[in-house]
């Protein structure tokens, strides 16, 4: 694998020889400690425990014929008995979609609380207990992946929400209360910290370079595999082991101006990495995130704003140098990472 980013004798050492080396990503705008000594070899990397002890449930609220015990729908696909992807309000909300009339102070530099307006919403991926995402077919998973923009679309109209997080915890190490495959679609009136650094990454990286640097993926990062419109890499300073991220490679500011055929070929993708990434590390819980860009992006951020979706398998903890520092370590090379992943054969 060809990359101009990292020293040469980084291609095909042994993991002994390595030394440690600090990489900043020009996208997270973040420093990774990448530190072989701490890790086995990177094909020895596995989910440790089983995921849960005590055995599944087989049916919850979730479940097709129970809706009447979840919190209130907003919208199902298609709109019948019959159907096969719901989205619910949470049951639990971590904001309230019943303050929007007292939300409309703005938000200031030096504002110290705001109302908690927003919206966190439950996107239920199946109508069956025992089906999770990757068990799905392409064109299923990109009905999920055009659900999330239908339900961003209408949130949009909403003026004083200013970002919409996509993201999917899976097994209950990764924050899943609930064992039924299910997604989470948080909008909130305020844009998130780690959304502002990558604003800033991105932007110093186009101001020095005129480019967008996640147009630049596959030359910047470790390709893992490609779809006709999407491209999967382990990124050069991967934050996590094995993290991946699945990006698209037209440029394109906001995930929810996804159209109908980019979202089976995505599906297809994200299902191909799901299951790679279970076989390779013994099925560990994971998330993914989809990180697009603000609403209120501006006409000279859109050159260097382009959306991706991340997924981090849930094989380390994070530890008090991490939460002190917000540098994280990370033991395995993301070349190293690429290569194993590439090579998984699913058959
Ligand atoms: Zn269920
Ligand atoms: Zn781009």
């Amino acid at each position: 694998m060809a990359s101009p980013n990292h020293p040469p004798d980084h291609g095909g050492d042994s993991v002994e020889t390595r030394s440690s080396e600090l990489r900043k990503d020009s996208v997270t705008n973040r420093w990774v400690i990448f530190s072989p000594a701490r890790a086995k070899r990177p094909t020895d990397f596995k989910s440790k425990s089983p995921e849960n002890p005590n055995p599944k449930p087989s049916s919850c609220p979730f479940c097709i014929g129970r809706e009447h015990e979840c919190a209130p729908e907003i919208f199902r696909m298609p709109d019948d008995p019959n159907w096969k992807i719901r989205v619910i309000e949470n049951l639990y909300p971590a904001l309230s979609r019943n303050l929007e009339n007292q939300s409309k102070q703005p938000v200031t530099n030096t504002s110290r609380s705001i109302v908690g307006f927003g919206f966190h919403d439950v996107v239920i991926e199946s109508p069956v207990h025992s089906i999770e995402l990757s068990d799905i077919d392409p064109v299923g998973i990109g009905d999920v992946l055009l659900t999330y923009r239908k339900r961003i679309e209408q949130i949009t109209q909403h003026d004083s929400i200013n970002y919409i997080q996509v993201f999917k915890n899976q097994g209950a190490s990764a924050g899943a209360s609930m064992s039924h495959s299910h997604s989470q679609i948080m909008a909130l009136p305020v844009i998130p910290p780690t959304v502002s650094s990558r604003l800033d990454g991105t932007k110093d990286h186009y101001e020095e370079t005129g480019k967008c640097c996640l147009c630049e993926a596959k030359s910047k990062h470790f390709v893992i595999d490609e779809s006709s419109h999407f491209v999967s890499v382990a990124p050069f300073a991967a934050t996590f082991p094995f993290e991946v991220w699945i990006i698209p490679k037209d440029h394109s500011s906001h995930f929810h101006h996804l159209d109908d055929v980019k979202a089976i070929d995505l599906g297809g993708l994200l299902k191909l990495m799901l299951q790679k990434i279970a076989k390779q590390l013994n099925d560990p819980p994971y998330n993914y995130m989809i990180h697009t860009s603000p609403l209120k992006v501006t006409e000279t951020q859109l050159p260097y704003t382009h959306w991706f979706l991340q997924i981090v398998p849930q094989l380390s903890g994070v530890g008090g140098f991490e939460i002190g520092s917000g540098c994280y370590i990370n033991p395995v090379f993301p070349e190293d990472a690429a290569q194993v992943l590439r090579e998984v054969s699913l058959t």
